[in-house]
């Protein structure tokens, strides 16, 4: 039997299942608390917990999904770590160091199907979605690497940007929020946890409505279809006026702000004009919109894109800033290592195959 991981359930559907096998709400208080507090990593060390449970946990569940495979570690901090699931699939979750604390970057399915043409997570289309114990154990097994080096360090920030489209593994990208979030978990603030999308409308709204007050971002890169239809072809399913009603229907519903991110890539989205036209798009929502200017990380396989110049750069921002648009020029983090989302992944790939052949 391919047993699922623990880290999947939340609170509740921990309480409830060990409910069906006649314990008291308590001894999920206990799981929980040895999991996410003492962070153990064998369920034999959950010391005061009787041994029959101990032994229905073994049976139903595993404790490690996640094999690492690959660990790299850049001058400024960042450490890449790649991922081998249980089926053999590879991931990549990046651990970043801020002033503000330690964010993680996680992947939420291996592959992704969207296919924007800049990105290096869509050469490899999706096999499939993880579970939400897969997603959560990409933060534990980061919390037990900082944990191994025992300087008290603790991941404070979660960004749902690695490998594949969140919106489209939905429900549980939703239970690794409520797990990551539980007050008596690692209680990560909401307000710490941000999740990317490419811009799937009807779960933006879905979003909305499930109303976890974690923070939203959108990848928008071009401020209008012919544009965003020529570097993300998704725009065709959800063109830019049905974004723009899915973002005022988020900062209806939520009175929150929403992150609009915006890579940019050198003669394709980067004039001053496509400034303009951007700030216009969100004149009526300054207040409630935030634009992340994004350096764009080479790809080698997408090799029509280059980075911007730096002049660019700040005549695309100082046109936005004219216009009272709120915006930042993103820092990048760990250029010295193959930085880019599913870099890393679809070289290791590469690698191992020729190790293959090879051998
Ligand atoms: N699928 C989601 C989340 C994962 S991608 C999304 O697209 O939003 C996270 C962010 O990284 C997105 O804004 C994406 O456009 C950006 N990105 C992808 N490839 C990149 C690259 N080569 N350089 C810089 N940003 C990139
Ligand atoms: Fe998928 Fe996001 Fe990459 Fe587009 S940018 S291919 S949606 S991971």
């Amino acid at each position: 039997m391919n047993k699922n991981s623990i880290y999947g359930l939340t609170i509740e559907q921990l309480t409830s299942w060990l409910g069906k096998h006649g314990y008291k709400p308590y001894r999920a208080s206990q799981v929980w608390n040895y999991l996410y507090r003492e962070r153990v990593t064998t369920f034999s060390e959950m010391v005061d917990i009787k041994a029959d449970c101990i032994e229905l946990l073994t049976e139903n569940f595993t404790i490690q999904t996640l094999r690492e495979h690959v660990k790299q570690e850049a001058s400024d901090g960042t450490v890449k770590f790649l991922f081998k699931l249980n089926d053999g699939n590879l991931i990549e979750t990046v651990l970043m160091r801020h002033k503000y604390g330690l964010s993680v970057c996680v992947t939420t399915q291996v592959g992704c199907n969207i296919g924007c043409s800049f990105c290096a997570s869509g050469l490899l289309t999706k096999t499939r979605d993880l579970s939400s114990g897969e997603i959560v154990e990409q933060i534990m097994n980061v919390q037990h690497h900082l944990d191994t080096a025992g300087e008290g360090e603790k991941v404070s920030h979660i960004v749902v940007m690695g490998i594949g489209e969140p919106f489209d593994n939905f429900q549980n990208m939703i239970d690794f929020l409520k797990i990551m979030i539980d007050q008596k978990g690692l209680a990560i603030g909401s307000r710490h946890i941000t999740v990317s999308t490419s811009g799937i409308v009807n779960k933006m709204y879905e979003f909305a409505d499930v109303n976890i007050p974690v923070n939203l971002a959108l990848s928008l890169h071009a401020p209008n279809n012919e544009l965003r239809t020529k570097i993300m072809k998704i725009n065709r399913a959800f063109p830019v006026e049905q974004l723009m009603d899915a973002i005022n229907y988020y900062i209806e519903k939520t009175n929150r702000r929403i992150t609009i991110e915006y890579i940019l890539l050198k003669d394709v989205n980067d004039h001053v004009e496509e400034a303009v036209e951007l700030a216009a798009l969100f004149q009526d929502k300054k207040k409630k919109t935030y634009i992340n200017l994004i350096p764009y990380n080479p790809v080698d396989e997408h090799s029509q894109y280059q980075r911007s110049d730096q002049e660019s750069v700040l005549a695309f921002y100082d046109t936005l800033k004219k216009n009272g648009i709120n915006c930042k020029i993103r820092q990048e983090h760990g250029t010295d290592i193959d930085a880019a989302c599913g870099q890393l992944r679809s070289k290791q790939i590469k690698k191992d195959k020729d190790q293959s052949i090879k051998s």
